[in-house]
């Protein structure tokens, strides 16, 4: 019997809160997690406040992510940090693949098969997002996708460390628009992804945490995250308050 995989609810700031506003929001949602009981709770701060928060949530149960990295370890990538940077920090894990940093910066899929194992590692756990757009979706090619970002992305991943790996399957036309997929278009969706992740490695797959994102809220996250193979959320615009946050990883627990 595999054992049960533990939720986790990933608050992703992206360019959003200063060192002091950061700070704020840690010493607000410090306390409520004492009671939270089974659930990892991941902050993904901006790169200038991630050495702040690390420090600051160090002896606590809230791990911290940074949002992007590069796959190279050091050399002349002018604007990068390395996997190792990001642990030298205090960092726990790191976002790779969101939409937008695939639409508006140029992230791809070759990129990303070398910044995954990169992640791995350096000892960080990866959190990868897929996701198809609205038009990939009416043209009935989400599977496609997924396939394709699947197949790419973890090209060079060793299949028996799958299952050190979190997967957020973001929709993309549900990201910030406040528009959520239904709770069986994120099963669906996910248990795809288990099911390819199984072809690969059956023990990894039963074992991988997969998460959905895209405009999860106090309101709908109890009923995402209850569905069978979502271990979670990945959590934007909701996860600015400390209350809101708070509240979608009490659903989680
Ligand atoms: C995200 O940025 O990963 C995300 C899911 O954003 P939002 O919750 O705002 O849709």
């Amino acid at each position: 019997m595999p054992e049960p995989r533990r939720p986790l609810v990933a608050a992703n700031w992206k360019m959003n809160k200063t060192v002091v506003e950061a700070r704020e929001f840690l010493e607000r949602l410090g306390p409520s997690l004492e009671d939270l009981g089974e659930v990892d709770v991941v902050v993904c701060p901006p790169s200038t406040a991630l050495s702040a928060t690390a420090a600051q949530a160090n002896g606590t149960s809230v791990r911290i992510a940074a949002q992007n990295m590069h796959f190279e370890e050091s050399g002349a990538y002018t604007g990068e940090v390395s996997a190792a940077m990001l642990v030298d920090v205090g960092a726990d894990a790191v976002v790779l693949g969101h939409s937008e940093r695939r639409q508006l910066f140029g992230e791809t899929d070759e990129a990303l098969a070398r910044k995954v194992p990169a992640a791995l590692a350096a000892g960080l756990l990866p959190i990868l997002c897929i996701g198809e757009t609205e038009a990939e979706r009416d043209a009935g090619e989400t599977e496609t996708v997924l396939r394709r970002q699947l197949s790419a992305d973890l090209a060079d991943v060793d299949p028996a460390r799958l299952g050190d790996i979190v997967i957020a399957y973001e929709p993309i036309w549900a990201i910030g628009t406040g528009r959520t997929a239904t709770t069986e278009q994120a099963q669906e969706a996910v248990s795809f992804v288990r099911g390819m992740l199984a072809g690969r490695d059956a023990d990894a797959a039963a074992s991988a945490r997969l998460l959905y994102g895209g405009s999860m809220k106090p309101g709908n996250a109890s009923e995402l995250m209850a569905q069978p193979d979502v271990d979670g959320g990945l959590v934007g615009g909701a996860s600015l308050d400390p209350d809101d946050f708070l509240a979608i990883c009490q659903a989680a627990a």
